[in-house]
């Protein structure tokens, strides 16, 4: 079980590097020289870029996606789920918590 703090710093980052398109993604390092190819990591299908990752790939189906385009992933509103557990209710962000299934390491 992850702690709250880690996954919403993983979920950021990997947010972040989607929607700029740089940082880890193959597609990028690829692009600056930093990898041989820019070929995603998951499916090896098309390159990594941070729209495939967020939006395209079938790794994306694997972790629940549900997002066909940036606009629809950032109504956040739309996006909270309501849990409970033993202490009660609380809310579960689904664009936060698909993009902490996304490892780009
Ligand atoms: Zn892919």
């Amino acid at each position: 079980m992850y702690n709250t703090c880690t996954i919403l710093e993983e979920a950021r980052v990997a947010y972040v590097q989607c929607r700029t398109g740089k940082g880890n993604l193959q597609g990028w390092r690829h692009k600056i020289g930093k990898a041989e190819n820019s070929e995603c990591r998951k499916c090896g299908r098309l390159a990594e870029t941070g729209k495939h990752v967020a939006l395209v790939c079938t790794h994306g189906e694997d972790i629940g996606q549900r997002w066909s385009t940036w606009e629809d992933m950032d109504d956040r509103a739309r996006w909270a789920k309501k849990e409970k557990d033993e202490k009660g209710f609380y809310t579960v962000d689904l664009v936060e918590t698909f993009f902490s299934k996304i490892d780009l390491r």
